[in-house]
Parts: C-alpha cells; structure tokens; sequence
C-alpha cells in the first residue's frame, strides 16, 4: 500500500475561463488524516477547485504546493501516484470490462512491457469488492446503470491508491446504502492510512456526518472553513443556499442534522 502522506497548499488562488472570474484569492492548507467536505451552490467553484487541485486546470494567479513542491513541477504520471479524481461526469461508453477499468487505476504504477504484477492484481480485487461490484467484473462498463458506473469510477480510484483522493459528488447519483458505503471506505481511509480526501457533497447531513472539515464556496470566495461542528450554521447555510434551517446538535453517536422547512 502506498504510504506516503502530502500537505497541499493553496496560496491566493485565483482562476478565470476565458473572462469570467470564477475562484477569487483563495488560500487553503489541506492536511493528511483529514476529510474535507466542499460544499456551495451550483456554480459556486467547486469542480473548478478540484480540477486545479488535480493539476487539470491552471490558477492565473497564486501558487499550489503538493508536499512542498510546487504542483506545475510535477509530472502527470508523479501527479498520478499522488491525487486519485473522481469527476463529476464521465463517459463510459467503450467495450471494456469492469475489472479492466479498474487496473487503469494501476497504470501510474505499470512498469513499462510489463502486465500487472500480483500487488496490482490485488489492488483492483479489493476495490471491487469495497464498491460491491466483484459480480459485474466481466460486465462492459457501458452494459451497467449510472450508479454502477459510478462505483467502477470511485473503484478505479481506489485502485489508484494516492494519498489523496478527490470526490466530485462521487454518491451523487447512488442510492443510499452505496452512497453510506463510499462515504465509509472514505472515512476509514483517512483514518487508519491518514490520506485526504476532499468530497464535493450536495447532500449537506452527509457531509456533516463524514467531514472532519468543512470548505465552503460562494461566488468563488472561500466563506466558511473549519471543523464540521463549528462551521455548519444555519447562517452559512442560508448564505450558500437561501434556504432556511434548523440544526440538531449532534451526540456521541450521531452527527449534527440539518433540518429543511419546505414549502
Ligand atoms: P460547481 O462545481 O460548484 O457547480 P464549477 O466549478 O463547475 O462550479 O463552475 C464555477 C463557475 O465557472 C460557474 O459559473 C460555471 O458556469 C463556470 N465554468 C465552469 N466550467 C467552465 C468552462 N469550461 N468554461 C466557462 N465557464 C465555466
Ligand atoms: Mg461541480
């Protein structure tokens, strides 16, 4: 497994498409052992965040260090071995099987003319059995449902085994009990081998109740961060979401709830 824990900073980050602003000074320290969860409006910047996280997108202005080096001086396949991505939308439409798409989480580490070796056989097996998709391996990804799709995505992933993973609503379009179990493994790998991962979440009693830390995203600007218990206020979510709420405080056993007034 791989062992290795990086500290992420983001100085003054600024990013632009074209003409319109769209991440606004932003400054953050990312650390192992942590799980953060990124939360905002739609259009707020979040995937935009992820993407320049990953080295898929460059700041116009600010700096991004990935332990200590700055993150334009690494190399894809360096960068590979580090940050694991689940994007937000993907396509799946190719004939291959479900276990084959997994190993591509084990290209970073392939060594050139060679086939996987028994540690790459290993990786991929387990992560499909964590996603619950072991019966599907010999499936072409594009016969499966959007769920399942998703979980071969976040399963790869995992297969990629990098200290840092970046969830974009990755339990977006999955139903409960395998959304539970993503958020879980997360939790769990962040606990017992320190990794970070940062998780896009729309489903705000789900990020309270995995997220150590809290980053919150409007308009671009960075409003809110800190631990989950004290950033996650009924006047933050207004703020992000124009919605009015009320908070149960969490206990030993439970996270804290947000409760929605509909109407
Ligand atoms: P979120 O993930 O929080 O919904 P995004 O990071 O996807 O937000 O988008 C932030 C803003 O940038 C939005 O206003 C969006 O319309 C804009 N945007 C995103 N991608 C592009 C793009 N490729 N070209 C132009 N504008 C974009
Ligand atoms: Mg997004």
């Amino acid at each position: 497994m791989n062992e290795r824990t990086v500290e992420i900073t983001l100085t003054g980050v600024t990013f632009s498409y074209g003409p319109l602003p769209c991440l606004h000074n932003l400054s953050l320290s990312l650390q192992p052992g942590t799980l953060y969860g990124l939360i905002g409006p739609n259009g707020s910047g979040k995937s935009t965040l992820l993407d320049i996280i990953g080295g898929f997108a460059r700041p116009q202005g600010g700096r991004v260090t990935i332990g200590g080096r700055r993150l334009e001086s690494y190399s894809r396949g360096e960068l590979a071995r580090l940050i694991g991505v689940v994007p937000q939308s993907f396509t799946l439409n190719f004939d291959y099987s479900v276990e084959h798409v997994v190993l591509m989480g084990r290209y970073p580490y392939l060594k050139r003319f060679s086939g996987p070796s028994p540690e790459d056989l290993h990786q991929v097996r387990h992560a499909l059995e964590l996603l619950d998709i072991a019966k599907l391996a010999e499936r072409p990804v594009r016969t499966l449902s959007g769920g399942e799709k998703q979980r071969v995505m976040v399963a790869r992933t995992l297969a990629q085994d990098t200290p840092v993973i970046l969830l974009d609503e990755a339990t977006a379009n999955l139903d409960i009990k395998h959304a539970i179990s993503i958020m879980h493994i997360m939790a769990k790998l962040v606990k017992n081998s320190s990794r970070t991962v940062v998780a896009a979440l729309h489903d705000l009693n789900m990020a309270c109740a995995y997220s150590d830390q809290i980053i919150a995203l409007y308009g671009g600007k960075l409003v809110a961060s800190g631990t989950t218990e004290a950033t996650i206020s009924p006047a933050l979510i207004e703020t992000l979401y124009q919605v009015p709420v009320t908070i149960t405080a969490g206990t030993d056993d439970t996270p804290q709830t947000i409760n929605y007034r509909y109407h």
